[in-house]
Formats: structure tokens, C-alpha cells, sequence
């Protein structure tokens, strides 16, 4: 309780000495962990073929890009969803066609509420992180029950919303029992991309990549991209793959 008269009789020197440790615990505070954004690879194809690729799709919230999922049922493309609780309630319709195509779509878990796997507080693109081991663990886990509701296998994937994550907490995402899904092809820059870019992109996957782009922007100019650039790939011979059907191989821990 003698905190306060101790404060009144601080030195000017001793203010200046606690300031510049302010200063340097909130710097180290800033850098504590730097951010990853893993990728992932599937081992090379032993076939002999063309190669092989896996779409990956997020539907982080919103609605759905129709033009992509029609695409990949009219043309039989293989892809791994991953979707949020927040899209998997509003996009009841879109949801029902890829459960009736189990050969097509594989659902993954996106988190709850999109919100980044991140256990300091900090902003990611504009968005607030987890903050905290405990509400990563909220994320993912209320990813996963979202999925089970809708009477979908369990996941065994997890991609956190902006794909970056604190080291500390891919450990623990590991240890939920997930793999985590980063990615070697950035499709469609958040959907945010115009459609020939995005097109270009994605016709320029090579056998092992991994593609990440999206299925929730049904107004962005990047979800044509996306259908030109996988017909492209189909009309090269390549050979689409869910996650699930390929030995994945990720960096920074996130696999093995
Ligand atoms: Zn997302």
C-alpha cells in the first residue's frame, strides 16, 4: 500500500528510466510473435500424369459465388471447402449442393466467426485476432461443432480467417487435432483480384500446388477469374484432389 507515496517521490530520472521500459516491453510486446502464413504442398504425383492440384476454397462469411459452384459440379471438380458458422447459416441451399455431392466437395473447418488464429491481440488485414490461446480455441472449436450440425464428417482441416497465425498457435491447433491448410498458390488475393489476374494465377498451377481463393464474393470480378483459370487447368489434363485425398505437406509444423 505504499505504491502511491513512492510514485509522488519518484525522480525524474527514475520516470524517464520507467518510461524507456514501457517503451521497450510494449516493442518486445509487438514482436512477440511474429506472424506465419504457412504453405502447403502435395507430394508429387508417382502416376506419371500431367499432375496433380488441389482447390481449396474459402467461404469466410457472406454468400455464395454461384458461378464457382456450378462450375465445379457442371465440369466435375473436385475442391475442399472451407467454411465458417457464420457462412454454413446463411448459405443453406449452397451447403445442401455440396452435400449432395460428397465425390465433389470436401468441407473443411474455417473457424466460428472468422476470426484470425492469433493468440495476441493485434490486427491482421484489418481484423482483430483471436487475442488469446483460450479464444483460438473457441474459433476452431466452434468451426468444427458448426460443421457437425450440418451432419458433415468431422473436419480434419482448419484454415484460420487471413491464413496467418501466431507460431504458439498452430501448436495448439495441432494439438485440437487438426492439420492446418496453408497453401502455394494465392488465386485470387483475397477476391479482391480482377478476373484475367486471377485466371492467370490459377491456369499456372503446376503439378503439387495448392490453391487458395474464393467462394463467398458472388459480385467480385475475381469469381470468373476463378472459373476460367480451372477450366484451363482442366483442358491441360490436370488432375484435381481434396485435401483429404492427398498427402498434403505444410511448413512451420502445420502437417507433421
Ligand atoms: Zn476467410
Amino acid at each position: 500500500m505504499t505504491a502511491p507515496i513512492l510514485k509522488q517521490n519518484r525522480h525524474p530520472l527514475q520516470k524517464l528510466l520507467c518510461a524507456i521500459a514501457l517503451s521497450v516491453w510494449a516493442a518486445t510486446a509487438a514482436h512477440a510473435a511474429p506472424l506465419v502464413e504457412p504453405t502447403l504442398r502435395l507430394k508429387a504425383d508417382a502416376g506419371g500424369n500431367v499432375g496433380r492440384v488441389a482447390l481449396t476454397l474459402d467461404a469466410c462469411g457472406g454468400q455464395t459465388d454461384t458461378r464457382i459452384l456450378s462450375a465445379l459440379v457442371e465440369n466435375r471438380i473436385p475442391a475442399t471447402i472451407f467454411v465458417t458458422g457464420i457462412w454454413l447459416k446463411r448459405n443453406a441451399a449452397a451447403v445442401e449442393i455440396m452435400r449432395a455431392h460428397p465425390d465433389l466437395f470436401e468441407l473443411e473447418n474455417h473457424g466460428g466467426h472468422h476470426i484470425p488464429a492469433v493468440d495476441t491481440p493485434q490486427k491482421i488485414y484489418g481484423i482483430r485476432s483471436a487475442g488469446s490461446p483460450e479464444a483460438v480455441r473457441a474459433e476452431v472449436e466452434s468451426g468444427a461443432a458448426a460443421l457437425a450440425r450440418t451432419g458433415e464428417p468431422a473436419p480434419k482441416w482448419f484454415r484460420g480467417a487471413t491464413a496467418e497465425y501466431s507460431p504458439s498457435a498452430i501448436a495448439m491447433i495441432r494439438k485440437l487435432g487438426f492439420k492446418i491448410a496453408g497453401f502455394s498458390i494465392n488465386g485470387d488475393g483475397g477476391s479482391l483480384l480482377g478476373a484475367k489476374e486471377t485466371a492467370r494465377r490459377i491456369a499456372a498451377a503446376k503439378d503439387g500446388d495448392v490453391i487458395i481463393a474464393h467462394i463467398n464474393q458472388p459480385t467480385h470480378a475475381a469469381g470468373e477469374g476463378v472459373v476460367q483459370g480451372l477450366l484451363a487447368l482442366k483442358a491441360k489434363g490436370l488432375t484435381f484432389v481434396r485435401l483429404d485425398d492427398a498427402d498434403g505437406v505444410g511448413n512451420d509444423g502445420t502437417t507433421d
